[in-house]
């Protein structure tokens, strides 16, 4: 079966050559051990990070081993007696199309409750990561104004139509004029902006939210979060959550100094990754998953058909090809 390995560190905007696909024969499974058939891979922004050789909040990715991302699998053979063949399990695991595993870090997930996808977005860490940024940072009081970027992204999606829940005035940032139609048509958004089309962000963001902005949920940094500091109101919370504009740069960008918008407005910026948040992960999905039941949450996919395909599905995060929650089918 495949396996896809990291053979180079991507300079800039990664290449499908810096990923390596080989045949290798599945090893036989071990007591206590699961032999797992690779159904949906999540491919996600954050990975280039693990791409280059630094230090940060996880480990980098050795060269030619394989990449690491959440996943979902089905068990074909089992000699661990806590799970059965026919489970379906999600958890973080490697781009093969069959591995074989301890279960230790699994969980296993139902195909009657939600489609097996969905697990690697709204009902994975998409959705955590949108509802506790959100309401743990963000603290959106009704009537508030917030404002999205990435908003027609997996968590961008998510987190503005929690906004709309919560009682807020929303406003989404993206890319192409398909993706603003879709945030105003399919998720609720009062109004977007579509960064690539509009000459002047500031002024664009300032017709948008005529009130200003109370809560700026950011996820993609850069030249788009500039303009957005020039519209906070006082006491105002930015909530950084990623910064894909600069994920593939090869030097520090240069950006506005923020100080004094936060000075002046007594606002709170602050980062986060949502391991930070581990002990609310179940209140968090029993909520999420409430919502998607009474149907006031939806959410949409970009489904990549094909294992080899999933370097070209990742690659494409950083063209804006998805809407809502890039994955890929197996
Ligand atoms: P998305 O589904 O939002 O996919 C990425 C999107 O980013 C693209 O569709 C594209 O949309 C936009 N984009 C790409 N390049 C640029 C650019 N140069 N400038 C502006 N927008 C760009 O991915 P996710 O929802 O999975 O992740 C969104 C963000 O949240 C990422 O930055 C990610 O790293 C971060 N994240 C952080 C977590 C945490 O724990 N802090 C956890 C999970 C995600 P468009 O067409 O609009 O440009």
């Amino acid at each position: 079966s495949k396996t896809i390995l990291l053979d180079n560190r991507p300079e800039g905007m990664p290449k499908t050559s810096d990923f390596k696909i080989i045949d290798e024969k599945t090893p036989e499974i071990k007591s206590g051990e699961i032999l797992l058939k690779t159904n949906y891979i999540s491919v996600d922004p954050y990975l280039r990070g693990r791409m280059r050789d630094v230090k940060s909040y996880i480990a980098p990715f050795e060269l030619q081993q394989p990449i690491v991302s959440g996943i979902v699998a089905e068990v074909l053979e089992t000699k661990n007696s806590n799970f059965d063949k026919g489970d379906f399990v999600t958890g973080n695991l490697s781009w093969k199309e069959e591995q074989v595993s301890t279960g230790e870090g699994l969980m296993k997930v139902d195909p009657k409750k939600a489609p097996l996808s969905a697990y690697l977005g709204i009902l994975g860490m998409t959705g955590l990561t949108a509802y506790l940024g959100l309401t743990e940072i963000g603290k959106p009081k009704k009537g508030e104004t917030l404002l999205v970027s990435g908003a027609a992204g997996a968590v961008g999606s998510v987190v503005g139509q929690i906004g709309k829940i919560l009682g807020l005035r929303v406003v989404g940032i993206a890319g192409t004029d398909e993706k603003v139609a879709l945030l105003k048509s399919e998720f609720g958004f009062d109004d977007a902006i579509n960064y690539n089309t509009t000459e002047n962000m500031v002024k664009a963001i300032a017709e948008t939210c005529p009130n200003g902005v109370d809560v700026y949920f950011d996820n993609v940094g850069g030249d788009i979060s500039d303009a957005v500091f020039f519209n906070i109101n006082k006491k105002a919370r930015l909530v950084i959550c990623g910064a894909i504009s600069v994920y593939n740069e090869t030097e520090m960008p240069k950006s506005i100094s923020v100080q004094p918008f936060l000075i002046k407005n007594s606002a709170l910026m602050q980062g986060f990754i949502i391991f930070d948040f581990v002990d609310k992960y179940p209140d968090a999905m029993n909520q999420l998953g409430q919502w998607l039941g009474e149907g006031k949450l939806s959410y949409k996919e970009t489904i990549v058909e094909g294992f080899e395909a999933t370097p070209q599905a990742f690659i494409d995060l950083f063209k804006g090809k998805n809407k809502g929650k890039m994955i890929v089918k197996v």
